[in-house]
């Protein structure tokens, strides 16, 4: 069975988070615990943190089913050390924070190299700072999502995820989400039945779908291998719905979180029905 929601708000607190996803249908979703443009946040209230466990049960949704992201300012990768250990700490606080609200993952951007230091220096660093907040934390996987490659943003290579996993020590709290528009951005093509099964074969053979926490769910505005990062709704980008067909009938993507980033919410609804409609069609 499927899991299917979007990247929910959270104004006003992250309790209405869970109402915000039933509204639309969604049995998943993802959110943001702290604003995602600022460093600082309050601690989560704890009237808060107890609406929001509420909630989420009431809307008959795992905790399993629930994918976090983190704040766009973190590079854990940082070349400049002060800068990466800012990164860290706000980081442990993310994870902290999804402790306290009772959740398993944490969906991030794995980090830049700014062109001043090399790509295995920057994957490394990040590696090295998942192992200080997994020594510190315990149930709360870390989730590196794949990048469309803009700018110097590493994790378009399906190895670069695959070197980060290698150096991270405990395994088990490690995984990775897939975002289709940032790999189709990056030159994995997923357009055709065929085109798709060759993708995600390398994606096993590199990674191992054991590995793979979530996903998220999003036409792209851009052509294949464009390395832009441009999200668009289901069907109108240049992925198109034979792509999302695939996942809703591909058994691999049972049980985990698939999240919709698409850019028009008024649609999200339509959109999540639109994918369970895939989800029982006969081919
Ligand atoms: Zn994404
Ligand atoms: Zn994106």
């Amino acid at each position: 069975m499927k899991y299917i929601g979007a990247h929910v708000s959270a104004s006003g607190g992250v309790q209405n988070a869970p109402l915000n996803a039933k509204a639309i249908g969604a049995n998943a979703f993802a959110l943001f615990t702290k604003n995602q443009r600022q460093w600082n946040a309050k601690p989560l209230d704890p009237k808060s943190i107890e609406a929001f466990k509420e909630n989420l049960s009431n809307a008959g949704i795992l905790p399993k089913h629930v994918l976090p992201h983190d704040s766009y300012l973190i590079n854990l990768g940082h070349p400049d050390s002060q800068k990466r250990q800012k990164s860290y700490e706000a980081f442990l606080d993310e994870v902290r924070r999804c402790e306290e609200l009772g959740l398993e993952l944490l969906n991030f951007h794995p980090g830049s190299h700014l062109n001043k230091i090399s790509e295995e220096e920057c994957l490394d660093n990040i590696a090295q700072n998942l192992n200080r907040v997994l020594d510190l934390t315990k149930n709360v996987t870390m989730v590196i999502e794949n990048t469309a490659g803009q700018g110097t943003n590493l994790g378009y290579r399906w190895e670069h995820l695959a070197y980060i996993i290698e150096k991270v020590e405990d395994k088990a709290r490690i995984g990775v989400c897939l975002d289709t528009c940032h790999l189709f951005s990056a030159g994995y093509d997923i357009r055709t039945e065929q085109t798709y099964a060759k993708t995600m074969e390398e994606f096993d053979r590199t990674i191992g779908f054991g590995y793979l926490k979530g996903m998220h769910i999003n036409d792209a505005k851009v052509e294949l291998g464009s390395r832009v990062d441009r999200h668009h709704s289901l069907g109108k980008g240049k992925i198109g719905l034979e792509a999302f067909k695939c996942i809703m009938q591909d058994s691999r993507m049972d049980d985990i979180p698939l999240v919709l980033e698409t850019i028009d919410d008024s649609i999200w609804a339509d959109e999540i029905a639109l994918l369970r409609s895939m989800e029982k069609a006969n081919n």
